[in-house]
């Protein structure tokens, strides 16, 4: 029932990271869609290329479809690198009994952002309404481990705020509407610009999600990468120590979404 969200949208990278040329995922969608990426926020600092002043590089590790039976061997690599990651998070009936996990992600000092309740594009996409509700219905299930004091602003939409396969159930424009929404209802979505193509059938194995990820890299300074947390990524939990470590060594620092600089 996963693996929906796939690198999906369409190319653009209008809203995205300064400078840098649409590249990112190009993998085919579900449906008929190329390329992704847009980070509807952007981060400064991050393309000063020619000033002479060393670049801040920073990476922002990102797990969607989470928690799932693979979420503590991610934690135990996270700690052991000692490093922040952003988990979007999800709550249907296959991965619901792996809420509690939360707490230890909470407590290690990641980043707990929305993803979206059922990840069923044929019911949330169907309308604004329809959207906003399975998203407060996550919020709920989530309560017990976040508490409500712990505003949550951050969402990513499944299959990334320029998928097309939307269109199918709630018309041409419904991820527009969705995001004039987001906006009015203080929420932030952040897309990615490096995808490691985890979630595709076949299972690619730790070193092609590795290779994935450093060739979208190039030279970007400031990535947004997509992974997946579910019962069927573990190759992608087994890539993760090599590919923090690659970051570490290329001078990147980690950190999490909320500290993406939101456009003005
Ligand atoms: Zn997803």
């Amino acid at each position: 029932v996963l693996g929906l969200c796939l690198c999906a949208a369409a190319g653009l990278g209008m809203h995205l990271l300064p400078g840098g040329a649409p590249v990112g995922c190009t993998q085919e969608d579900l449906a008929d869609t190329r390329a992704v990426m847009a980070v509807q926020a952007s981060v400064s600092g991050s393309t000063d290329a020619r000033s002479g002043a060393a670049a801040d590089k920073v990476v922002y590790l990102t797990f969607d479809d989470g928690p799932s039976a693979t979420t503590e061997s991610v934690l135990d690599t996270l700690k052991a690198e000692g490093v922040p990651a952003t988990f979007f998070v999800m709550a249907a009936d296959n991965n619901e009994e792996y809420l509690p996990l939360l707490e230890r992600t909470v407590q290690e000092g990641h980043l707990i952002a929305l993803h979206t309740c059922s990840h069923d594009y044929k019911s949330i996409y169907k309308s604004p309404d329809a959207y906003w509700d399975d998203l407060q219905k996550l919020r709920e299930k989530l309560l017990p481990y976040v508490p409500a004091d712990q505003e949550i602003k951050w969402l990513r939409f499944p299959g990334g705020s320029t998928n097309t396969v939307s269109h199918r159930y709630g018309g041409s424009d419904i991820m527009k509407k969705l995001k004039a929404d987001a906006e009015s209802r203080g929420f932030t979505y952040v897309d990615w610009n490096v995808c490691a193509e985890d979630s595709l059938g076949g299972h690619p194995s730790a070193s092609t999600i590795y290779n994935n990820i450093i060739r979208e890299v190039g030279d970007k300074n400031t990535c947004v990468v997509l992974m997946h947390d579910t019962n069927a990524t573990k190759n992608t939990a087994a890539a993760l120590p090599d590919v923090i470590r690659w970051f570490k060594n290329a001078g990147y620092r980690f950190d999490t979404v909320d500290h993406l600089e939101k456009k003005p």
